[in-house]
């Protein structure tokens, strides 16, 4: 019923969830690059489209509301369809009825839950079940088929309660401006690094922040989630404050001309010793927008499947779910990452795709 090349494709119909190529019409989870493609027609929520059109350009939006099921009509099957079981002959008469409920994941993030035939599948896209101050938080749907993302998919990527990893990103940087120096959080610009704007700004520190993450910032007010003591980066202007920047902005010359700082960077891979190194930091804090090992199976247990897909993460995933008694396995595509991670992988992972 379902295959994965180049992103999720319900067979026999139009549907593709986060296609990474171009096609007539993909549903778009969030507006992460590596979910956010130039399709025909993306059907996706309100703020995706937005923060998409920021990043890609213009396009033709189906948006959908959280929570607000749409039924597509026969225009949205193809006329061969696959042989085999029922799953893959989508009967054209009833269409497929369409839900996006929130993934907690960044602002807009959703997961979609299709019904075609009285078959519940649903794809959660990135995904995380503990509550933040900038995007709704998820919501798990019951399934027959679960296509869930798998990024932190090890038994050893358990991250602490929240409260533990706030309580030490403001010791960090209360110590570092008692010292006089200019305390940097390296933040993913789309996500991560709002939401520690908020955090920040809401304990009263003021923040300094770099042009992309500003712009970003900005469309996020329009959806409601403001921001306290922020500005945009300014050179000569850092004292006192926090500066917030993309990871990718480490080793240039806006961070090194600062004479005295101290520099974290914000990731679910600060569980693996090493990270802060490769990155150049001084200290690395697990705050991540993905769900840690705990949260994934809780949430197989409460959505109930038949059948588990996994995508986007560690391939081993699927051996934890079936110990549980799940029917599981990876989409073959699934990048083949683990055990020994290597520093490119890493690097590759926080700077561009799933911090
Ligand atoms: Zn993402």
């Amino acid at each position: 019923m379902i295959e994965c090349q180049n992103g999720i494709h319900i067979k026999g119909t139009n549907f593709w969830l986060d296609a990474r190529r171009k096609v007539d019409f993909s549903f778009i989870s969030h507006a992460h690059i590596d979910h956010a493609v130039r399709h025909k027609e993306i059907l996706t929520t309100k703020e995706t489209a937005r923060l998409y059109e920021h990043r890609f350009g213009r396009a033709k939006f189906n948006i959908l509301e959280y929570n607000q099921p749409k039924r597509f009509d026969s225009a949205y099957f193809v006329t061969h369809h696959a042989h085999g079981s029922k799953f893959e002959k989508p009967k054209s008469k009833d269409g497929i009825k369409v839900e996006l409920f929130p993934s907690g994941h960044i602002l807009g993030g959703a997961q979609i839950l299709l019904e075609i035939e009285g078959v519940r599948i649903v794809y959660t896209g990135d995904l995380k079940l503990r509550k933040c101050l900038t995007a709704k938080k998820a919501e798990v749907k019951k399934c027959d088929i679960l296509i869930m993302e798998s990024t932190f998919g090890l038994p050893r990527y358990i991250f602490p309660d929240r409260k533990e990893i706030i309580d030490q990103i403001t010791e960090f940087v209360d110590q570092a401006l008692s010292f006089g120096q200019v305390p940097i959080f390296l933040a993913y610009s789309l996500g991560k690094a709002q939401e520690i704007m908020k955090i920040l700004g809401l304990r009263g520190y003021k923040t300094s922040v770099h042009q992309a993450i500003f712009k970003i910032a900005k469309i996020y007010e329009k959806f409601g989630v403001k921001f306290k003591n922020y500005e945009h980066y300014q050179a000569e202007d850092l004292e006192g404050k926090v500066l917030i920047v993309p990871p990718y902005v480490r080793g240039s010359r806006m961070i090194k001309k600062i004479p005295k700082k101290r520099v974290a960077i914000l990731t679910g891979w600060a569980i693996d010793s090493g990270c802060k190194d490769w990155f150049g930091a001084d200290e690395a804090f697990p705050l991540s927008d993905h769900a840690d090992f705990s949260e994934l199976m809780e949430y197989t247990k409460l959505a109930e499947p038949q059948k588990i897909y996994t995508v986007h993460g560690i391939p081993e995933f699927p051996d934890f779910l079936r110990k549980e008694g799940f029917d599981a396995e990876p989409f073959k595509e699934s990048t083949k990452v683990t055990k020994t991670f290597s520093k490119e992988l890493l690097l590759n992972y926080v700077l561009f795709i799933r911090d």
